[in-house]
């Protein structure tokens, strides 16, 4: 009998990466092939790739390269490589990467056990309509939509992945059932822009909707939203989340920068009094929420006038986080042929004062939650052997963690007093 070829999945990127290499994964465990995450054993290597800026691509292309040594390591190896680099660049990867076996773009990845099928020569590879995740662990990445209807002029997502396409919302409800089932106590839901959610659909329904819905599930366990553009912060929006426990008082809201002109040259909406006022709505209906934003420092045409201007709106909003890029050049966009390139020093210089700012405000923020009694889900333990997890005011991966010095069980939620802050992590014992 020729042993089951066993496959490995790397993944580069965002979250929405991790769900489409977490639904590969299970349609590959669907079709009868052994998933591995130990690279040694793998006889065919999948890589999930990100190409949304320069770095991610350069990236990728060592991961491939990489990869290429390990291929030659045995007989009989395969590299296949997914996501975001095939589908910016398209047939113009092959030539570049002799050592890939296979590129599958975004929008062909259900075909991948096919794919895999025709690499290993194992036939009768059912068509796998199985589980369209595997069970994670007690944090899930919900993905409620993907593509882009708007174009910002920095950006290459749209081209990458298409225009804005929503899940049904009874698959998102199924998937959603699925992963609380099997041990969820965290939904984080995503998309590029969940806010513009049903925007392709007929039936009327919006993120309110979407979030009534999984809420409205049973079970003991917490919704996030992430990737909320102002616009789409609306009343309905905030009166679901006051209305309902399961909805995390948590907020990622993309700005990108607060002058009107430098937001209207990349093609957004808004400038700073507008969005304070945001803000102020939403701390009024969400008091002690916590706030997260993105904001972009040298874009094109953006003056010292401009990035003052960022700078004292940060001081203003008072963001718990801030993601802070400096703008990067992306062949292709419209903001890439811009006159008025501000040379890269300056964009550094300009991204790191943003960031010194952004920190002082977000260490305050973190150190004024010392002596509150809050509710965290433990998720993993530290070198030390401490529990470490997460309240409704940190998001995954990007924001803090809360750290005890006992052990819990992964999974578990309990309430914690805060002693101390370190950074942005903040230090308890459970009470
Ligand atoms: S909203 Fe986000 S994903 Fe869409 S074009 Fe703008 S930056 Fe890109």
């Amino acid at each position: 009998m020729t042993p089951t070829p066993a496959i490995s999945l790397i993944t580069l990127g965002c979250p929405k990466n991790e769900v489409d290499s977490d639904r590969m994964s299970a349609s590959l465990g669907s079709a009868g092939y052994r998933v591995t995450s130990e690279l040694a054993e793998a006889d065919v290597v999948v890589l999930n790739t990100c190409a949304f800026i320069s770095e991610a691509v350069e990236e990728g292309i060592a991961a491939i390269l990489e990869l290429a040594e390990w291929k030659s390591g045995a007989p009989g190896r395969s590299i296949v490589v997914t996501g975001c680099l095939p589908s910016r660049y398209g047939d113009a990867v092959v030539p570049e990467f002799p050592e890939v076996d296979a590129f599958v773009q975004v929008a062909e990845e259900t075909s991948l056990p096919q794919v895999i099928s025709r690499l290993t020569e194992t036939s009768n590879i059912p068509d796998s309509g199985g589980a369209r995740r595997t069970l994670p662990g007690p944090t899930a990445y919900l993905q409620i939509a993907d593509g882009c209807h708007r174009h910002c002029a920095y950006c290459t997502i749209p081209a990458i992945r298409g225009p804005y396409k929503s899940v049904p919302l009874e698959e998102i409800v199924t998937e959603a059932a699925f992963l609380v089932g099997n041990g969820a106590k965290e939904l984080v839901l995503i998309g590029q822009d969940i806010s513009a959610y049903g925007r392709d659909l007929a039936t009327g329904v919006g993120l309110p909707d979407v979030l009534r819905a999984i809420t409205a599930l049973a079970g003991d366990f917490r919704v996030r939203l992430m990737y909320v553009q102002p616009d789409g912060v609306s009343d309905e929006l905030l009166e679901v989340i006051v209305g309902s426990e399961k909805a995390c008082r948590y907020l990622d809201i993309p700005l990108q920068h607060a002058s009107g002109r430098v937001l209207r040259g990349m093609h957004r909406s808004g400038e700073a009094n507008a969005f304070l006022e945001l803000i102020a709505r939403i701390r009024h209906a969400l008091p002690g929420v916590a706030l997260r934003t993105t904001v972009m420092a040298g874009f094109p045409g953006e003056t010292s006038a401009d990035a003052r201007m960022l700078e004292a709106f940060l001081r203003d909003a008072r963001f718990d986080y801030v993601g802070v890029f400096a703008f990067s050049p992306e062949e292709g966009t419209e903001a890439d042929a811009m006159a008025q390139q501000v040379p890269k020093r300056t964009r550094l210089a300009r991204a790191q004062r943003l960031r010194d700012i952004a920190d002082a405000i977000g260490l305050e923020q973190a150190a004024a939650h010392v002596g509150d009694a809050v509710s965290v889900l433990f998720e993993s333990f530290d070198e030390a052997g401490n529990s470490v997890g997460r309240t409704c005011g940190q998001a995954p991966e990007v924001d803090g963690e809360v750290v005890v010095s006992a052990h819990v069980p992964v999974g578990e939620v309990h309430t914690v007093r805060i002693i101390e802050s370190v950074g942005y992590d903040l230090i308890g014992e459970l009470s």
